[in-house]
């Protein structure tokens, strides 16, 4: 049995006052209605994002003379009706019903919680009960539980097409971005509090949500989520031994051979979110006309195709083992970091052993690619190896000086070197895979430098949040001496003996005990506006690749770049790690980098 989720703490919440659900059942439906008539004039070809959804609300409530506290409310009554047409479409068998567990009865609910949420025991008690049946009996999937990454595993992993949601608006506004981004169709019911305790629902709304039901849409949304399956599919053991075959039989290793390859595939298969296989499949094609994001069917990729976007994972798999390494950590992917396991020689192979894999994968297959095109890929692979090892020399021999002063342009030209050339190598390959690139280079090289900055400053930004996955703790990469843009500034903006404090900390020449570090580094990052600083310059990192995004030709390509920015600079809330229910395989979709 599993323990009921823990009362979530009580933060600040600014945008509370955006987000009032309509007391009265008269006013829900009014708005539900103006949101029908509003959303027949939106463009469904494109996806939706956030802010744009948020315009439509103000408008509507601005025509309609309603108060702005409804816009939350508002938005999702759009956002229904922007989707509806192609939830209606799917076939129950391929939806999910997300339900929360806060529905249910909190006096009396006999349901015990296991791995997947409530185990509602249907004693009508409460709507769970009514809701999960009429939704089983139609075939659809039904979980209830709360949480957007378990959610788009689920649709990465190929199992379901759409999703019914019930939510309270909070959480509504929290998945609202992923959702849209991932270009997946959504209709949800708001609960009409967010008390978190015994809530309650438009009953008849929920069920009309569930029984939604007509033939294909004309028109149908782009979405980057059959490229997400492609990408992700080519690390399942059957794809992954098609593309590259093992040498030698898999099974229980006696030889050291065998074993060493077992190792350096199960490697290869493990966690990450495939984020730069899918850049390489989603530019490829971009410039192909974009077939794969309007339909499964359309995702036509050769095996060369696939194997070149492989190899940059290789290169990024090889690139942790080191790190790993170099930073002597002790988890990835929620798992003993690989030198733990088998110790630091056997992981240093092994991640030598994935590069050499990842040249030779794009090498063999010269002959089909073109040995033009397999030279520049190459090339590029190469390059971006060798940035990236000046990048991480950098840091390393950084780290082990004496001397900790750092700049925030020496910062910044680590970041550079150390992120950007992966977005590179993998975006050229993509762009190259589909025909000359010389027209494309300059802007892929401007535009990956400056997204890598801007993700690296937000990873500086995520290490002060804490982090499930890998760390628990905030300000790590300080105890850690990582040389982050926020030291560089706190460096710069501080005087005096705060400087001098601050450097002593992380020259580790301080005399306060270790747990106290943390909170002193944190004001004084605040004493020197750190964060603010940094949000700026990553607001200014953004708006150069949205500038360069905006001159590329063609559209396809243009909106990928778009959903990049958008996706890898999108700032994840931390959310506890969450059990897939059986029906979902364990690999990760593209949300972050
Ligand atoms: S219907 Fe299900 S969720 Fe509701 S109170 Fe009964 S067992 Fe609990």
């Amino acid at each position: 049995m599993v323990e009921a989720p823990a009362e979530k703490s009580k933060k600040p919440n600014p945008t509370a006052h955006l987000k009032t659900v309509p007391e009265e059942r008269v006013m829900r439906d009014l708005i539900r209605a103006e949101a029908f008539q509003f959303a027949k004039s939106i463009d469904r070809s494109k996806q939706m994002t956030k802010p744009a959804l948020l315009k439509l609300g103000e408008e509507l409530l601005k025509q309609t003379g309603l108060d702005q506290q409804y816009l939350g409310f508002t938005v999702v009554a759009i956002s229904n009706e922007f989707w509806r047409e192609q939830v209606s479409a799917i076939d129950f068998k391929r939806r999910l019903l997300l339900l929360p567990h806060c529905l249910k009865n909190a006096e009396g609910c006999p349901a015990d919680y296991d791995e997947f949420g409530l185990d509602c025991r249907k004693c009508g008690a409460c709507e769970v009960a009514d809701f999960k049946t009429k939704a089983e009996d139609l075939g659809y999937k039904v979980l209830v539980s709360e949480g957007t990454p378990i959610v788009l595993k689920i649709i990465v992993s190929g199992h379901v097409d759409a999703i019914v949601g019930v939510a309270c608006l909070n959480v509504l506004e929290k998945a609202i971005d992923k959702i849209l981004l991932a270009g997946i169709p959504c209709v949800a019911a708001p609960l009409l509090s967010s008390n978190c305790r015994s809530t309650s629902v438009d009953n008849d709304w929920v069920f009309d949500l569930i029984g939604l039901k007509t033939a294909p849409p004309e028109k149908v949304t782009k979405t980057y989520v059959h490229l997400m399956r492609a990408s992700n599919k080519m690390f399942e053991e059957a794809e992954l031994n098609q593309l590259v075959p093992r040498q030698r039989a898999k099974g229980a290793a006696t030889d050291p051979l065998t074993l060493h390859e077992n190792i350096s595939y199960d490697w290869l298969m493990q966690g990450g979110k495939r984020s730069r296989p899918f850049i390489t499949l989603a530019a490829y094609d971009a410039l192909n006309g974009g077939k794969a994001t309007l339909s499964a069917d359309g995702v036509d990729i050769s095996d060369s195709v696939k194997r070149a976007a492989l190899a940059i994972e290789t290169f990024h798999k090889a690139s942790l083992v080191h790190d790993d390494i170099e930073d002597d950590d002790s988890y990835r992917y929620g798992q003993a970091t690989l030198h733990r396991q088998y110790g630091i020689g056997t992981a240093i192979n092994v991640g030598d052993y994935l590069i050499g894999l990842g040249y030779r994968l794009v090498s063999r297959d010269r002959k089909t690619l073109g040995a033009e095109t397999a030279a520049d890929i190459l090339d590029k692979l190469a390059d971006a190896h060798l940035k990236l090892s000046e990048g991480q020399g950098a840091e390393l021999l950084w780290r082990d000086a004496k001397d900790k002063t750092i700049s925030a342009l020496e910062a910044m030209k680590i970041y550079a070197l150390k992120t950007s050339p992966a977005f590179e190598a993998a975006l050229y390959s993509g762009v190259r895979l589909a025909g000359p690139a010389d027209q494309y280079e300059k802007m892929i090289t401007d535009f990956s430098r400056h997204l890598g900055v801007a993700f690296q400053i937000l990873n500086d930004f995520k290490d002060w949040e804490g982090d499930n996955d890998n760390k628990l703790v905030a300000g790590q990469d300080i105890l850690a001496g990582r040389p982050t843009l926020l030291l560089a500034l706190a460096l710069e903006g501080l005087t005096g003996g705060d400087r001098e404090e601050l450097l002593a900390i992380v020259q580790g020449e301080h005399p306060r005990q270790a747990q106290n570090l943390v909170p002193r580094v944190r004001q004084l990052f605040t004493k020197a506006d750190v964060f603010e600083k940094a949000e700026k310059l990553v607001e200014k990192y953004r708006a150069r690749t949205e500038a360069i995004a905006d001159a590329v030709e063609p559209t396809e390509l243009r909106e990928l770049l778009y959903y990049l920015v958008d996706t890898v600079l999108e700032r994840a809330e931390p959310e506890a790690p969450q059990s897939i229910p059986q029906f979902v395989s364990l690999t990760l979709p593209l949300v972050h980098v």
